[in-house]
């Protein structure tokens, strides 16, 4: 006889990652092919000396770094164990039994999980034409019961960003009791002039939360470090849902001196950024309909050839992530692994013809 645990964790999935196998190139995760910036590695190193202490509760140094960096207070931050733990947090902070909480999909396969293990209702909004979001479709979803907007920019897993004047008018369409999360998980590597920065609506949008993460283009997604830039009572509620000390001092003194390294780390998104062109344009040189991308990720709708083209990939040295029966994500590497990438998409493409 087990125990009676909760009927409604019986339909969620646990949550599921990218697959890695030795020997084989891993481009299914989002992660940043580089190694840590300059110096991290000896801050980690010297925090770890200090392992029998517990961290600081209240990540203060960390915090004083981030706000100087992104010009807000610091009673606007909170952080967590990655962006994915402040989600769980910031959800936790809203969402209950009866209340429903809209997001867009396909998107971050996070999203569902979180929301259901606390009980909300889940609302899932279609993607728009080019795999984008529908800013107007997810305003239009909101009802009474409508918690909390999940907005995912740029979109993991298709790529494109939301534009700042659709964010603008979905912010004024979304009544200002209902909080919108803004995922920024790859803000670093957007180039398009006319998306949105987060930052920017602040001010003007108490019921705004956004969410960054230290796992991307500062390289630490081994040390699980994120945060959430929010009004302050928003920020706070945040912090009370937290794990106590669930940011380890190795982790806060990683992103500490990663923040530090600004330089450094803009060279190596500008290095992926260009990547990312390279292989955008090959691709659709091959024929492939791939979206916009302002990630470190494209994404092929290779549809119902998905798992074919997955297993193409594996054959050929390279882990992919798919999804179902819809496409493909793959994580921008270095520049040999996406030779290697387009080399077998070029092929599958050619013998599809
Ligand atoms: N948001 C988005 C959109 C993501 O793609 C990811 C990681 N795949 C996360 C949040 C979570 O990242 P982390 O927990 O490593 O910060």
């Amino acid at each position: 006889m087990t125990p009676r645990l909760r009927a409604a964790l019986d339909d969620i999935p646990v949550y599921r990652a990218g697959e890695a196998l030795a020997g084989l190139t891993k481009l299914s995760s989002n992660e940043n092919p580089f190694p840590p910036l300059p110096g991290v590695l000896d801050r980690a190193v010297a925090a770890a000396a200090e392992m029998h202490r517990y961290p600081d509760l209240s990540a203060a140094e960390l915090i004083g770094e981030l706000a100087k960096r992104l010009g807000v207070p610091e009673d606007h931050l909170a952080v967590g164990t990655g962006s994915v733990g402040v989600l769980q947090q910031i959800v936790q902070t809203v969402a209950q039994p009866g209340d429903e909480v809209v997001y867009p999909w396909r998107s971050f396969e996070a999203y569902p999980i979180v929301v259901r293990i606390c009980g909300a209702a889940t609302v899932a909004v279609p993607l728009a034409a080019g795999a984008r979001l529908d800013l107007r479709a997810l305003a239009a979803a909101v009802t009474d019961r409508t918690k909390l907007v999940l907005v995912c920019s740029p979109n993991n897993p298709t790529g494109p960003a939301v534009r700042r004047e659709e964010f603008a008018a979905f912010l004024d369409a979304v009544p200002e009791d209902v909080l919108v999360v803004f995922d920024e998980a790859y803000v670093e590597f957007v180039r398009d002039d006319h998306a949105a920065d987060g930052l920017d609506f602040l001010a003007t949008h108490p019921n705004l939360c956004l969410l960054r993460t230290f796992s991307k283009a500062y390289g630490l997604a081994g040390l699980r470090v994120g945060y959430a830039v929010a009004h302050p009572t928003v920020a706070e509620a945040i912090r009370k849902c937290a794990v106590p000390f669930g940011v380890s001092s190795i982790a806060q003194h990683a992103a500490i001196e990663s923040l530090r390294r600004q330089d450094a780390m803009r060279a190596r998104v500008d290095a992926v950024v260009a990547q990312r062109r390279r292989v955008r344009e090959a691709l659709l040189r091959q024929g492939w309909a791939v979206p916009d991308t302002e990630a470190n990720f494209v994404w092929l709708p290779t549809g119902v050839q998905t798992p074919a083209f997955a297993a193409e990939c594996r054959r050929a040295g390279l882990l992919v992530r798919p999804f179902a029966a819809e496409g493909c994500r793959v994580t921008i590497g270095e520049p040999e692994d996406n030779d290697a990438f387009l080399e077998t998409a070029g092929r599958w493409f050619d013998g599809r013809r």
